[in-house]
């Protein structure tokens, strides 16, 4: 489904991504870990053409990820974000910011896309506040409207930058819960996350970014339970 080959980024001088190759099935789930600066953020960004990478290959079921294609737009839908800070529109709803995408990019109908965002907001728990505006909403709950929001362009692929990291840890498990339901779903995705019970549990793989290159991938027991490489061994450790 996401197959990326040797990607190498450079802003300026300075070599972000150094190579990095990884392959993601259709149904699978895989955490990224890493320390801040290695480029998580920045890969995630160039799978979904919101980064332009200067060298290997990035393609989305088989179609390739190139910012100056036609196609990008295209591209870009098949593939939802969810990112740490929820970007909400802050003068729309909940259900007017699950039913913007759909009815301004895809042209569908209204009528049509307000049913589909109210089913959104059931399945990810709000069908109770479709009508309150964001800064009525606890931070866990607006990162639910986000994941309704992604969910209404009906990707092929979801792709998560840390969407627990700005919240309050009581927060953190509702958004958890809607991930988890996701995967069992069959949802693809990429989940940038410190939360390591949550990959333990979820994740089919675990990759783990140091310096611009994936150091250790593997099953998630193995990763994250007897880690080889001496950087995640450190890594964990510090995490714990
Ligand atoms: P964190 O865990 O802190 O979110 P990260 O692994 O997501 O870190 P990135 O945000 O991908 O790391 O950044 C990787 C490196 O690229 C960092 O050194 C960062 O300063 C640099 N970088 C990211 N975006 C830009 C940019 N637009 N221009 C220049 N340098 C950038
Ligand atoms: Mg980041």
């Amino acid at each position: 489904m996401i197959e990326i080959h040797a990607v190498h980024k450079r802003f300026h001088d300075h070599e972000v991504l150094k190579g990095v190759s990884l392959t993601v099935n259709a149904g699978e789930v895989v955490c990224l870990i890493g320390p801040s600066g290695s480029g998580k953020s920045t890969l995630l960004r160039c799978i979904n053409g919101l980064e332009t990478y200067d060298g290997g290959a990035i393609t989305i079921a088989g179609m390739r990820v190139d910012t100056r294609a036609k196609n990008i737009h295209e591209l870009r839908m098949r593939v939802g974000m969810v990112f740490q800070r929820f970007n909400l529109f802050p003068h729309r709803t909940a259900l007017e910011n699950v039913m913007e995408g759909p009815v301004f990019v895809k042209r569908v109908p209204p009528a049509q896309a307000r049913e589909q965002a109210r089913q959104l907001l059931d399945k990810v728990g709000l069908s109770h506040r479709m009508n309150a505006y964001p800064a009525e909403l606890s931070g866990g709950q607006q990162q639910r409207v986000a994941i309704a929001r992604a969910l209404a362009m009906e990707p092929q692929a979801i792709l998560f930058d840390e969407p627990t990291s700005a919240l309050d840890p009581e927060l953190v498990g509702e958004v958890l819960n809607v991930m988890r339901a996701l995967a069992r779903d069959g949802m693809t995705m990429i989940v940038v996350t410190h939360e390591m019970g949550f990959a333990r549990e979820v994740a089919d793989r675990v990759s783990f970014l140091h310096g611009g290159a994936i150091c250790e991938s593997g099953a998630a027991r193995d990763v994250l339970g007897k880690p080889q490489h001496p950087r995640t061994q450190e890594f964990l450790r510090r995490l714990l």
